[in-house]
């Protein structure tokens, strides 16, 4: 919900660590797809935690303890409505995205999954994705099979009859795409799945979506979500697994220590209540606070009008990269704005990536350059990597004008 109109100017003050300068030119900071910026307001609140707050959870007996307990719990509530959960204990913490895809993989799967079963993911995975379910696979003999994409970076959903079928347990997808931006029409996939597939469960992977678009794990129909503080302005360490309360009870837990346990024997014992069963040891308490205040931040300017200023900057982006460069920029992804994030990946003819991004640094552009974790991706397309520019709720049409301006200067070197 948002309360007050959009000013990219304020959200950009909020950040600190944009006002710098590198290399003598202003921070154009265009790597939001591998982590965002980090606001006053979630900086204030880990530091409020660690002056005031801080002793371990659950445990000790005494008003920081109760506080520190108080804080972690309240920021696991705060979260589960987030994402529309009505129950917050059907929210475990984790280190982020790829440990909520690994607890599922080997919580889950690996107990449930036998020969012949199949996995369906698609090539635009990013590898957290993808890996966790060639392990599990390979120590069930369980099959890994994958939705193909076109040229425009959409996925191949003809596909689906041939895909789904009696032999399907586990569907896992990304919600958006980090290689290219595209936002999946998981819906389609998700009812055909519960058509002609009733016992598999569902996995999103919303890591590129919780930053910009509402998300309700009930009206996505889904069986698990896993996301990342970090890609949404909170700190890194720090994301979750939503699962639904059914399977997480009737799960092993993951890893074994305090904090999981209920009763100790010498040869047995049994286990606390989720999604404490599924959070050993003393976890990132700061990090739960810190997403906590993440979560007030983005929901106090609002999700629907994030997105909305990202397709605008994005439109302008593409619009002005392939007015200067032609048929010498390839722009990846989907061709309609509506259809993609704010990921703008790109290959110039006339330079690799990785020295876009070199000189794109010199200039104060920081973007990304790689396979972006989706070598599955650049395998489909015939390139070893692309360069990324990734646009979030700070950044304006000067900051694309910098970047094509940088763009020049890797011309006039390469061109
Ligand atoms: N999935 C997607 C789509 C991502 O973009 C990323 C990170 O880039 C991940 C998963 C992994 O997230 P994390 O490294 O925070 O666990």
């Amino acid at each position: 919900m948002s309360g007050v109109a959009f000013d990219v100017a304020s959200n950009r003050s909020a950040f600190p660590a944009l006002d710098q300068e590198v290399d003598g030119h202003p921070l154009v900071y265009l790597d939001n797809a591998a982590t965002t910026q980090k606001p006053r307001a979630v900086l204030d609140a880990l530091e409020g935690y660690y002056t005031s707050d801080n002793a371990n959870v659950h445990r000790g007996i005494h008003e920081l303890s109760r506080r520190a307990t108080e804080a972690y719990e309240s920021a696991r509530s705060k979260v589960a409505r987030w994402i529309g959960a009505e129950d917050p204990t059907e929210v475990v913490w984790t280190r982020g995205t790829t440990e909520a895809i690994n607890l599922v993989a080997f919580a889950y799967g690996l107990d449930r999954l036998g020969e012949g079963d199949e996995i369906l993911l698609s090539i635009l995975e990013h590898h957290s994705n993808i890996i966790p379910w060639q392990l599990v696979a390979a120590r069930t003999g369980a099959r890994v099979r994958y939705i193909e994409i076109d040229d425009d970076g959409e996925w191949i959903l003809e596909d689906l009859p041939e895909l789904v079928g009696k032999r399907t347990r586990i569907v896992a997808l990304n919600h958006v795409s980090n290689a290219l931006g595209t936002i999946n029409p998981v819906e389609r996939v998700i009812g055909h799945v519960r058509m002609h597939a009733p016992g598999a469960v569902v996995l999103l992977d919303g890591a590129q979506a919780m930053a910009h678009m509402d998300v309700d794990v009930g009206e996505l129909d889904v069986d698990f979500y896993a996301f990342s503080g970090h890609k949404a302005c909170g700190p890194t360490g720090i994301g979750a697994l939503w699962g639904r309360k059914a399977h997480l009870e009737a799960m092993a837990p993951y890893q074994g220590g305090g904090e999981m346990i209920s009763v100790v024997e010498r040869d047995r014992s049994t286990w606390a209540a989720v999604p404490h069963k599924f959070e050993a040891g003393t976890p990132n308490i700061a990090g739960a606070v810190g997403m906590g205040a993440a979560v007030d931040f983005v929901e106090s300017i609002g999700k629907p009008a994030i997105l909305a200023h990202e397709r605008g900057v994005v439109g302008y982006a593409i619009e002005r990269l392939e007015a200067r460069f032609g048929d010498r920029i390839r722009i990846w992804g989907p061709r309609a704005i509506e259809r993609r994030s704010g990921v703008v990946p790109f290959s110039l003819d006339f330079a690799h990536p990785h020295d876009i991004a070199t000189i794109l640094d010199s200039e104060g552009v920081a973007v990304r350059a790689g396979h972006h974790c989706a070598q599955l991706v650049m395998k489909r397309y015939g390139v070893p990597a692309t360069a990324r520019a990734s646009f979030y709720l700070y950044n304006t049409t000067d900051d694309v004008d910098r970047l094509v301006d940088a763009l020049g200067q890797v011309e006039n070197f390469f061109g």
